[in-house]
């Protein structure tokens, strides 16, 4: 049985791995320190022989007793008001957390896949996105916690493969969504849902014309999976290309939900928020035949009905 450590296992995506990882018959590591994951998420795993939890802050060290095939590195705050509150958190978990599993899997001839993101290419200035641009982001700016921490993590990631031939997988997120999201996480997506639902003002910033493209959680994590069973070791965008407004945004969640108190709240834009941002996911789809394939409307029936529930509505 091959086992895997999930870091981050309580978080949105890496509970979503947790369960993947344990329906294709993989004994599951998962750990988390709960900064901004929730025990609710992987509390149905307890039942299966084949999970275990541990509870650690992987910034310290990381200890996994047994053989490891294989790391997935998903351990991080991850929304912008979540890295704004806990800044040395956000960059300790992506440099020392990283470089302390880097040492895991090079101890274990683990094979380890890393969770990378969009934010390495800032505020972009070519449009959409591929893995060859080199970004534009602003170090000392508000994101500059997150989008360096996940820049020196790419770098390390890739030092520990050339210098010690450790197997590595980049994957560059784009926003993603689905069930397990924080509501007060503070994202759009959530921010709005939760917004329409209580019949509040969904807070666009800006005018809303910034962009940004959604990948619904199951497709992401199908990448996932073919992206760490691939023989290719450099970053891989993975996100969905269909890119729309924050207003457009705002107003299918509106027009979903249907309540007739809702509004649009305009707010101001926060420092350093991209203009656009969409993936061009060619390589990714050239190399592991991946691209999405949940539409938004049929992901954002499926979220909602999460977000239902978390709210009693
Ligand atoms: N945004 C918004 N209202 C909110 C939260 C976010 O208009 O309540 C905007 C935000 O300024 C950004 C976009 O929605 O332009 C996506 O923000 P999010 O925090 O979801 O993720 P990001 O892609 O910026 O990391």
């Amino acid at each position: 049985m091959k086992r895997v450590l999930i870091t981050g296992a309580a978080g949105f995506i890496g509970s979503h791995l947790c369960d993947r990882f344990l329906r294709e018959g993989f004994h599951v590591i998962g750990m988390d320190n709960l900064l901004t994951g929730s025990m609710k998420n992987i509390e149905h795993l307890f039942s299966e022989p084949h999970f275990e939890f541990h509870h650690h802050d992987i910034t310290t060290y990381v200890h996994v007793a047994g053989d490891l095939d294989y790391i997935l590195h998903f351990a991080s705050p991850a929304s912008p008001i979540d890295y704004l509150k806990m800044p040395i958190q956000t960059l300790k978990v992506g440099s020392l957390g990283t470089h302390h599993l880097l040492g895991l899997a090079k101890a274990k001839k683990s094979r380890i896949l890393i969770a990378s993101t969009s934010e390495v290419y800032g505020d972009p200035l070519i449009h959409p996105q591929v893995e060859e641009y080199w970004g534009n982001v602003n170090p000392i700016g508000p994101r500059g916690v997150y989008d360096e921490a996940k820049r020196f993590m790419e770098a390390i990631t890739m030092a520990y493969h050339r210098f010690h031939g450790v197997e590595v997988r980049i994957i560059r997120i784009f926003n993603t969504y689905g069930p397990r999201m924080r509501i007060e996480d503070g994202r759009a997506l959530p921010a709005f849902m939760a917004q329409a639902l209580r019949g509040e003002g969904l807070t666009v910033y800006g005018d809303g014309s910034q962009t940004r493209s959604f990948c619904y959680v199951n497709d992401l994590v199908e990448g996932i999976y073919r992206l760490l069973h691939g023989a290719y070791s450099l970053p891989v965008n993975m996100g969905n290309p269909d890119e729309i407004s924050i207003m457009q945004l705002a107003k299918e969640i509106l027009d979903l939900v249907g309540n007739k108190e809702a509004y649009i709240d305009y707010r101001p834009l926060p420092e350093d928020d991209p203009k656009v941002r969409q993936p061009d996911i060619s390589l990714a789809k050239r190399l592991f035949g991946w691209e999405p394939k949940v539409p938004r409307n049929e992901g954002l029936v499926h979220t909602l009905e999460y977000f239902k529930t978390e709210l009693g509505k």
